[in-house]
């Protein structure tokens, strides 16, 4: 398309012994450095430092990728799609403010940079892309489709949406009429009651059946079928469910959990239905909603089959703040004490939020957001010890998709003193939200052509099925199963930027810039 930069290879190599480029790949030597502590009998700790070899291998061929989302007539579906034939187009459009042309802020792959190294002439910094570090699909290229339970086309639900500019919507129209959401599963039990006058696009059946899954199973070839497509990235982005009830001998393992559909069991959800359809697909599965679809049964069947899946909740505004202002506070050594948070949004998500039940799934996902920022600090908080933190959420139709979140942010500061941050944002949450779909589609896609394995070893594997590398976009980080959850925002991003350049033999940057230090 217009405009669009380099490719990575064009951009930059490796020069380096333990980095090789054939004709297909990238393979890299990479040393892996951690520290491992362990206590003596006084309790006296032991730091000794670890170094581990690792190989990794990165495809190097772009493939072409579909996007399938279920809930595509919705806000961010609407969003997401016109936001991108916008960007493939390069369109530019009248607003009241002026001209306004297409681009990807919000994406942190798309629109921001991270540094490469330091330029040999002049000892600056030098920043690129962050897409640029690897050879990365380009949201332009994405294949967009999906499922909805409403049949409005896509250019009418952009309508009911409310939040692109009207002469934004006159020039991506015509193409969006020409899309229409395959019909979903709809079990009424799991949204609110609310959405049901929507749901005119269901196939027949209330309850998890393998008839469902085949027929997911069958949209998902289908479309890579039909648009010529060498991989498929799904994603939920349709309402937020309730949580389902963890019962045993039905969702608490694989085979159950598959016996469970077949048997139409109540206790299994939509969302949980696509997950399984896309595990035994292939396909990777995100979940941009709270509820927890990834029962410990959907887990299971995912590591049985190397299939990706990430998860839980879209983290776009209120806790994309928290996990960043919350990590400072508390690295600042400023005691946090509590947090209040109250949201009033007036768009559908808000509306089917207005339910109790599908609440405290969101309710939840809000919650555990500085659990490990509070109990990495030992000097601030006894163990056990925790803010005060609550979580509030009302449905005021007025504003629609600008969603406003108030918090207030209460701390301890030196000598018994006080300190008072109160946050006021206001945006459209569906702006916010859109560039975290494509983000999460492209950090996934890129992880399916990475594999690695220890030194010495023959085979090389995928990464563990659960992407916890997608955490920085979600509220709730889904991790390999018994594995630490990292919500601070700055450590999310870390990791994914120094799993990137390791991929391409780069040691993680550490941001001592030493060479600026020595006398
Ligand atoms: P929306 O209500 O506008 O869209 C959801 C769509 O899903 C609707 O079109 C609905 O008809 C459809 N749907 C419901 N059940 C379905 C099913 N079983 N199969 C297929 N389609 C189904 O909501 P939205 O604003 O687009 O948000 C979507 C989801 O993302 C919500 O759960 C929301 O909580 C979550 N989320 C949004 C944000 C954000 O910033 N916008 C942030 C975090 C999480």
């Amino acid at each position: 398309g217009d405009g669009r930069s380099r490719s990575q290879e064009e951009l930059f190599l490796v020069d380096s012994p333990n980095v090789e480029y054939t004709d297909t790949e990238i393979k890299s030597k990479y040393t892996y450095r951690t520290t491992s502590i362990a206590r003596n009998a006084d309790g006296r700790m032991v730091a000794t430092p670890r170094a581990t070899e690792y190989d990794f291998k990165v495809e190097r061929k772009v493939p072409r990728v579909g996007m399938m989302l279920v809930g595509w007539g919705g806000n961010n579906g609407t969003t997401v799609t016109a936001g991108i034939i916008a960007n493939r187009r390069g369109l530019e459009w009248e607003t009241r403010e002026g001209k306004r042309g297409s681009n990807y802020y919000g994406s942190m792959i798309m629109a921001s940079t991270i540094k490469l190294g330091t330029d040999a002439a002049t000892g600056n910094e030098v920043n690129i892309p962050f897409h640029q570090l690897l050879p990365m699909v380009h949201p332009d290229d994405l294949v967009v489709g999906g499922w909805d339970i409403s049949k409005m086309n896509l250019a009418d639900a952009m309508d009911r949406a409310q939040v692109l500019e009207p002469t934004l919507k006159g020039l991506v129209r015509k193409e969006m009429a020409a899309m229409t959401p395959m019909p979903s599963i709809y079990y009424p039990d799991f949204i609110a009651a609310n959405q049901e006058g929507r749901a005119d696009n269901v196939l027949p059946g209330s309850k998890a059946s393998m008839a469902h899954v085949e027929q997911l199973r069958k949209d998902i070839r289908d479309f890579k079928a039909a648009n010529n497509l060498d991989k498929v990235i799904v994603q939920w982005t349709a309402n937020t469910e309730r949580y389902a009830d963890l019962v045993p001998g039905i969702n608490d393992t694989a085979d159950n959990l598959l016996k469970a559909i077949e048997a139409g069991h109540a206790e299994v959800s939509p969302s949980t239905v696509f997950a399984v359809a896309c595990i035994l697909e292939g396909a990777p599965f995100i979940n941009g909603s709270p509820q927890n679809t990834f029962v410990p049964g959907a887990v299971q069947l995912a590591e049985r089959h190397n299939a990706f899946i990430g998860g839980d909740d879209f983290k776009s505004g209120q806790t994309k703040m928290k996990s960043a202002l919350v990590d400072f506070l508390i690295n600042a050594g400023i005691k946090l004490t509590s947090i209040a948070s109250y949201n009033h949004l007036g768009n559908n998500d808000g509306r089917n939020l207005s339910s109790e039940r599908q609440f405290r799934s969101k309710e939840i996902s809000k919650s555990n957001v500085v659990d490990d920022m509070v109990a990495a600090n030992s000097v601030l908080y006894k163990e056990g010890e925790h803010p005060d933190h609550t979580v509030v959420i009302k449905y005021m139709p007025a504003v629609g998709d600008n969603k406003r979140a108030l918090d207030e942010y209460y701390a301890e500061i030196f000598m018994g003193g006080h300190q008072t941050i109160s946050i006021f944002n206001v945006c459209e949450d569906s702006l916010l939200a859109s560039p975290l779909i494509i983000d999460l589609v492209l950090v996934t896609e890129m992880m399916t052509r990475i594999q690695w394995r220890a030194s010495g070893k023959e085979e090389y594997a995928g990464f563990h099925s659960v992407l916890s590398i997608l955490s920085y976009m979600l509220k709730a980080p889904l991790t390999p199963p018994g594995t630490p959850v990292v919500n601070a925002l700055a450590k999310q991003r870390t990791a994914m930027t120094n799993i990137f350049r390791a991929c391409v033999g780069l040691e993680p940057e550490s941001d001592m810039t030493l060479e600026h230090k020595l006398f």
